[in-house]
């Protein structure tokens, strides 16, 4: 059996090691290491895939989420709901622009920002929601964007762990996530679904004026040279990862669809386990699996893990502390009863290894492993 890992990257790259190698050679040699033709090329090969009239790349997740709140023109006071179980950079961003962080439960099978926590949240200062579709599948976006309508708020959607996925909507619609709201920010951190080989990121948005004032946010706040009309950042996705990420779109619908058949095979593996509670692939949103992520009941799941990585197999738990008891983040506003969930998630849920290159004799001895120890 190969050696199991998180991710695979080093057997994915191989499979594609000749079309990456040429367009890392093709910058090399063309020195146009920063805004060459791969980004533009780029952009819009991503704005085909997405069908969404605006890519804008930039030069990380965490940045895209930044510029796609600036870009919106909020401000010092405004409050944002997010969720309470996602990485930390969503509300990181919020907390660095002085904008006041609303953190909110989440629902206990998708993992995603519970509804009627996220109406019960907004006040007369609410300007904005930001849905994260975690671990691959989309929130209720049908819910999210009704809300929003109704209260006049801004809908930024985090697609970092979600890239790819498709939402249908009730009246049978279909829109790519990131693509719903009035922007979305997405990450090409080496290990997300969509991966380069250094950091990256993007924001979509189909409003032709946000994205022109996202464009110049990105460079220094310029629409014409020199003259700098807003504050912005500098942040831009280089030439050599542009290329890369080129190659890789055109296998992100297999990459997602090899994360989806093993996602499949640990779900069988785990059908009979009434302690094993496999993830719910909601009816409105494929499920793109950037993580597959279980919950384990009547088990010590800091003893599974120690046991995993005793027998050389590697695993995370996404998230081990809700973000609302974050040093950074404490507020006392925030009341306990209000996060019965993610309290409870941060105790039971496990990742175990997902990528483009898991194998069946990898999956039959992480799912075996597993299951010995939980009804041991
Ligand atoms: C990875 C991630 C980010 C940040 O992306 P970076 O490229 O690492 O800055 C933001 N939000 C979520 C939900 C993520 O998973």
């Amino acid at each position: 059996m190969k050696k199991i890992q998180m991710v695979d990257l080093k057997s994915q790259y191989n499979k594609i090691k000749s079309e990456v190698d040429v367009q890392i050679t093709d910058v090399l040699e063309n020195t146009a290491y920063i805004n060459g033709p791969q980004v533009h090329k780029f952009q819009k090969n991503l704005e085909n895939y997405l069908d969404v009239k605006h890519v804008i790349p930039c030069a990380n997740g965490t940045d895209a989420l930044q510029i796609a709140m600036m870009g919106l023109g909020l401000e010092q006071g405004d409050e944002i709901i997010t969720a309470d179980f996602t990485f930390a950079a969503t509300v990181e961003v919020i907390a660095l622009l002085k904008l006041t962080p609303v953190l909110v439960d989440v629902e206990p099978d998708t993992f995603n920002i519970d509804i009627e926590a996220m109406e019960n949240a907004i006040t007369p200062k609410t300007k904005a929601i930001i849905p994260v579709h975690l671990f691959g599948q989309c929130a209720n976006m049908d819910a999210i964007m009704e809300i929003a309508k109704k209260h006049n708020l801004f809908v930024i959607e985090d697609t970092a762990q979600a890239i790819g996925a498709d939402y249908t909507f009730a009246n049978g619609t279909t829109q790519k996530a990131g693509t719903i709201g009035n922007v979305g920010a997405t990450s090409f951190f080496p290990s997300k679904n969509l991966g380069c080989y250094g950091d990256g990121g993007a924001i979509f948005t189909n409003d032709d004026e946000l994205a022109h004032t996202i464009r110049g946010i990105v460079n220094h706040g310029m629409y014409v040279r020199y003259h700098h009309d807003v504050i912005g950042v500098n942040s831009r996705l280089d030439s050599i990862q542009a290329g890369i990420l080129d190659v890789k779109l055109k296998y992100l619908d297999d990459y997602s669809n090899a994360r989806k058949a093993s996602a499949k095979k640990y779900n069988k593996a785990f059908e009979n386990q009434p302690n094993i509670i496999t993830p719910i692939e909601s009816d409105f949103s494929t499920h793109v699996f950037h993580q597959y992520t279980l919950k384990v009941k009547n088990t010590d799941r800091d003893a599974l893990v120690k046991h995993l990585n005793e027998n050389d197999i590697p695993c995370g738990v996404y998230y081990p502390i809700p973000l609302h008891k974050q040093k950074a983040y404490v507020d006392s506003r925030y009341n306990e009863v209000n996060f019965t969930v993610t309290n409870q998630l941060v105790k039971e849920v496990i990742s175990l290894p997902m990528h483009t290159e898991l194998e069946d004799d990898q999956i039959e001895f992480i799912t075996q492993t597993i299951i010995n120890f939980v009804n041991k």
